[in-house]
C-alpha cells in the first residue's frame, strides 16, 4: 500500500470481529473473561494489552514501515520507555535543539539515575563522532528542531551509529510520517509526540513508538508493561481518527506555511525566517534529500529584536490562538523565549538562535488569505 490508502488502512485488518465495526471499537474495559486458566482472546488485562490501543499501534507500525509500534499516556512517557534501554553509566549524544520537555527528562530525572547526556550541535555531523566513547548506547536526534527549524541529516547519523553500534532513535513530530520516515533511512527507533500532527485536533495526549527489530520490539513492550505508562482506549480512538486525515491535513499545512514564509521574507519589519523549504536555510538540500516537504512550522524575528514587539504582533493576531503545542488544525503561535524555553538562561537561549523577538507559528488549516490578512494587521 502506498501512504494515503495506509493512513486509512495500515494495519487495521481485523479489527472488529464481533460486529465488523469499520472504525475500531472503543474497548473501554480492563480485563478479559477467559474460557478456562489461560484461555483467553489475546487479552488479558488492559495494561499489557487492549485492542484499540493495539490498533493504534499496528497504524504507526504500518505508517512508519516499522514492524512493531507502541501507544504510551503522552510522547514525553514514549521517551521515557526509550531511556529505561538504558543502564546507570551509559551515556547518551542529544541534539542540542531540543523539546523542552525532552530536555527537563535528560537531565533532571535520568541524570541522576546515573545516565550522562551529551548535548550536540549535529547539523554538521562531523562534530558527532568525537563525543562517542565506549559508554554510548543512544544517539537521540529531532529534525526538524522545535523553535529553530534546523535540519539533521539522518542518512549520515545512521552510518555513525552503525559504525559504534549505537542505537539511534529519532523524534519525528514534526515531520510526521507523510513527510519522513527515519526507519528507511536507517534509525532503530522512531519517537512521536501524537498529540501533534497524527492527533491533529488538539484534544488528546498521546506517545507512540515504532521499531522495526523485534528482540528491541520486546525489550520495549515489557517496559511498557512494566512501567505501565500506556495510552487509553479513548486516546487511542481518536490518534486514529487523526491518522485517517494527516495525509491531508499534512499536504495543506505545508501549502499554507510555503505561503506564510514566503510573506514574511518579504515583510520589511521582519528580520529572519526559520523555514527549512528556504534556499537560504543552512540545511535545504538535507531537508529536500529526506523530506517530501518541508512541514508545517515557521519561525521568524522582528528587526531591531525587542521582545515587546513581539509581545505586540502575538495580542494583535486574531485567527492565530497564542498557544503552545502544535499540529493541529488551527493556527497557533507562540513566543519560546517566555513560553516553551523559558526555563533556558538568556544567555543560552540567545546561542541557540532563540532570540526575544521570535515567533513560532503552526501554520493551521484554514484559508491562506485569511492567515496572511492575519498576520500582516499584526506585524504592520
Ligand atoms: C510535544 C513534543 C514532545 C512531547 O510530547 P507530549 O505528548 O507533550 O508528551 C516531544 N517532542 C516534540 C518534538 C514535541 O513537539
Amino acid at each position: 500500500m502506498k501512504f494515503n490508502t495506509k493512513a486509512i488502512h495500515g494495519g487495521q485488518d481485523n479489527i472488529d470481529p464481533a460486529y465488523g465495526a469499520v472504525m475500531p471499537p472503543i474497548y473501554q474495559t480492563s480485563t478479559y473473561a477467559q474460557n478456562k486458566p489461560g484461555a483467553h482472546k489475546g487479552f488479558e488485562y488492559s495494561r499489557s494489552g487492549n485492542p484499540t490501543r493495539n490498533a493504534l499501534e499496528k497504524a504507526i507500525a504500518s505508517l512508519e514501515n516499522a514492524n512493531y509500534g507502541m501507544a504510551f499516556g503522552s510522547g514525553i512517557a514514549a521517551i521515557d520507555a526509550v531511556l529505561k534501554l538504558l543502564k546507570p553509566g551509559d551515556e547518551v549524544i542529544s541534539t542540542n535543539h531540543l523539546y523542552g520537555g525532552s530536555y527537563r527528562l535528560f537531565t533532571k530525572i535520568y541524570e541522576d539515575f546515573g545516565i550522562q547526556f551529551n548535548f550536540v550541535e549535529m547539523e554538521d555531523t562531523g562534530n558527532i563522532e568525537k563525543h562517542i566513547t565506549a559508554k554510548t548506547k543512544l544517539l537521540w536526534v529531532e529534525t526538524p528542531t522545535n523553535p529553530m527549524m534546523n535540519i539533521i541529516d539522518i542518512v549520515a547519523i545512521t552510518k555513525i551509529a552503525r559504525k559504534h553500534s549505537v542505537l539511534l532513535a529519532v523524534d519525528n513530530t514534526f515531520a510526521t510520517p507523510y513527510l519522513q520516515n527515519p526507519i528507511d533511512l536507517g534509525a532503530d527507533i522512531v519517537m512521536h509526540s501524537a498529540t501533534k500532527y497524527l492527533g491533529g485536533h488538539s484534544d488528546v495526549v498521546v506517545g507512540l513508538l515504532a521499531v522495526k527489530d523485534k528482540t528491541l520490539a520486546n525489550k520495549l513492550y515489557f517496559i511498557q508493561k512494566a512501567s505501565g505508562a500506556i495510552a487509553g482506549p479513548q486516546d487511542c480512538f481518536l490518534v486514529l481518527r487523526g491518522i485517517k486525515t494527516l495525509h491531508l491535513r499534512m499536504q495543506r499545512h505545508c501549502e499554507n506555511v510555503k505561503d506564510v514564509a514566503e510573506f514574511l521574507e518579504k515583510h520589511p519589519k521582519v528580520e529572519k525566517v526559520f523555514w527549512p523549504g528556504l534556499k537560504n536555510h543552512p540545511n535545504h538540500d538535507v531537508a529536500k534529500k529526506q523530506m517530501k516537504d518541508f512541514g508545517g512550522m515557521v519561525s521568524f524575528s522582528t528587526r531591531g529584536n525587542k521582545q515587546a514587539d513581539a509581545e505586540k504582533i502575538l495580542e494583535k493576531l486574531k485567527i492565530f490562538t497564542l498557544a503552545e503545542s502544535l499540529g493541529g488544525v488551527e493556527s497557533l503561535a507562540g513566543h519560546p523565549a517566555s513560553m516553551t524555553h523559558a526555563s533556558i538562561p538568556k544567555e543560552e537561549r540567545e546561542k541557540l538562535g532563540i532570540v526575544d523577538s521570535l515567533i513560532r507559528l503552526s501554520v493551521g488549516l484554514e484559508d491562506i488569505e485569511d492567515l496572511l490578512e492575519d498576520l500582516k494587521q499584526a506585524i504592520d
